[in-house]
């Protein structure tokens, strides 16, 4: 037996302790594995969009029944309730938008006339039998859940490989499976690390992958060696604008939230603001006492405040990022240094001032609480800004509708908040791809994601009883 991802551990982000054993299958267990959820697939296929509908609706419940023990799992991974509660919500949500759209949106089309006499079309769609889905930390079971669920409403069956450093919402997630059983056919779980998702690839028909840039390269490329699709979901550096005018009631609490939810451990968090000349002043003074007030999640993982950094490599990473942009002149206005309590590793939200584009923290992805806030002068110049990035994943723009407008449709990025910061983290159904290295792949929001997981199929038919005219002449 080759046994997979032998001896890695799971960190408990709160007390620093490595308190679990990682628990990945071997490559034969994840073949017959993979074996057993194609051949459970055709049933499902043939099962219909209306029946898939109920059965989703079915888990639906079943996520409502455990979400206590789902939302537990989850913050003893990620060190945050509040968010953890978040991802059990929208999960649901998911599973009820699906639900109720997914039929119409498979309704194969009648039979379509063309301009040919005599021949027609009679189109389907033929689901990818399995997808594999390989999903992050940040977000463990929102991650894993939001292709897997328009995935099995397109008649695929999936498997999810979460990250190994936050496997433990697997647990609960497979009692879900047990009350559902249609769907435990459909649905394999599997804890594991690199090994495990790079062996998993090969068994697949469609790869969905969310993660780093670095790995999502390594998995492009395996998925192109075996000719399966990979839809990938990568980092970012979004930008947040304030234009001259911006109604700071509206821009100061949406940029603090949209770059400290999750800690700033999030794909689409706000990484670096800039603001107008007019108001750069009067933002820092307001954003720096709030983003003071938030402060962290401890003692009290119920109370108010941001958790603690969730990944370990993490840790070194946004110190690095803070000691660059000090060594270079940046200021703390609020935060500013990373603090270790009971084993946690806890950066409280960080305003920065005095930052430039030599600065790592304004060019590399932090993944961290951090708010660089950067003065400009002309529409032009922010522009150019905002662009300057190997990432094109979202922005936010606060300011008069419409030149925000004008700008937003400027900025090389999928999605593009007015006057909000963040909205695809909670509102999934504007459609919108990844630009430049954040990703590749088909929409993942909006109800044509679900194209993602199916190709489409024509069965061309020519009722004609006489020869074609561009057959070879008769002798
Ligand atoms: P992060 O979660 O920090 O963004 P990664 O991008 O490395 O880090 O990980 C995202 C997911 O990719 C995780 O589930 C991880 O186990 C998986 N992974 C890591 N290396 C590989 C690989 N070579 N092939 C497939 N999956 C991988």
């Amino acid at each position: 037996m080759t046994q997979l991802d032998q001896g890695v551990h799971v960190r408990n982000p709160r007390t620093g302790m490595n308190d679990r054993a990682l628990d990945a299958p071997s490559h034969e267990e994840l073949v017959k594995l993979t074996s057993r959820l194609r051949a459970n697939q055709k049933r499902w296929q043939d099962a219909g969009p209306a029946h898939r509908a109920e059965v989703l609706l079915r888990w639906r419940d079943a996520l409502i029944a455990h979400k206590d023990e789902l939302a537990q799992a989850l913050t003893e991974d990620t060190g945050r309730r509040t968010e953890s509660n978040i991802e059990v919500q929208v999960s649901v949500d998911g599973l009820n938008r699906w639900a109720n759209q997914a039929v119409e949106l498979l309704d194969e089309e009648t039979i379509q006339h063309t301009t040919m006499p005599g021949v027609s079309v009679a189109p389907s769609i033929r689901p990818y039998p399995l997808v594999g889905i390989i999903s992050p930390w940040n977000f463990p079971l929102l991650l894993a859940l939001i292709d897997a669920i328009p995935a099995l409403a397109a008649g695929c069956a999936v498997i999810i490989k979460p990250s190994e450093i936050t496997p433990r919402f697997l647990e609960p997630l497979a009692k879900t499976l047990i009350d559902v059983p249609e769907i435990g056919e459909v649905v394999g779980l599997i804890e594991g690390a690199g090994e495990t998702g790079a062996a998993l690839i090969p068994l697949v028909d469609l790869v969905c992958f969310t993660g780093s840039v670095e790995t999502g390269r390594i998995v492009a490329e395996n998925a192109a060696r075996n000719f399966i699709p990979a839809s990938l979901e990568l980092g970012g550096k979004d930008p947040a604008i304030v234009l001259p005018g911006a109604n700071l009631d509206r821009a100061v609490p949406g940029i603090l939230w949209g770059a400290t939810a999750n800690s700033g451990q999030s794909c689409l968090s706000i990484e670096r603001v800039y603001v107008h000349e007019s108001l750069h002043d009067e933002f820092v003074s307001r954003i720096s006492p709030m983003a003071a007030a938030l402060g962290v999640n401890f003692p009290d993982l119920e109370g108010r405040g941001i958790g603690p950094m969730i990944a370990e490599d993490q840790i070194a990473t946004i110190a690095s990022h803070l000691e660059d942009a000090y060594a270079k002149g940046a200021i703390a206005t609020a935060g500013g240094e990373m603090k270790f309590l009971d084993g946690g590793a806890y950066l409280e939200p960080t305003i920065l001032t005095n930052v430039n584009h030599s600065m790592k923290v304004m060019t590399e992805e932090t993944f961290g609480p951090i708010i660089p806030v950067m003065k400009f002068t002309s529409d032009e110049e922010v522009l150019a800004l905002a662009n300057d990035t190997i990432y094109g994943l979202s922005a936010a723009i606060f300011g008069e509708e419409g030149r925000a407008k004008k700008i937003g449709r400027q900025i090389d990025a999928g999605a593009v908040s007015i006057n909000d910061a963040a909205l695809t983290g909670v509102m999934h159904e504007g459609e919108k791809q990844a630009f430049k290295l954040s990703g590749i792949g088909g929409s993942r929001m909006g109800k044509i994601s679900i194209r993602r997981f199916y190709r489409r199929q024509s069965l061309l038919i020519n009722s004609s009883t006489g020869r074609d005219p561009w057959w070879w002449p008769e002798s």
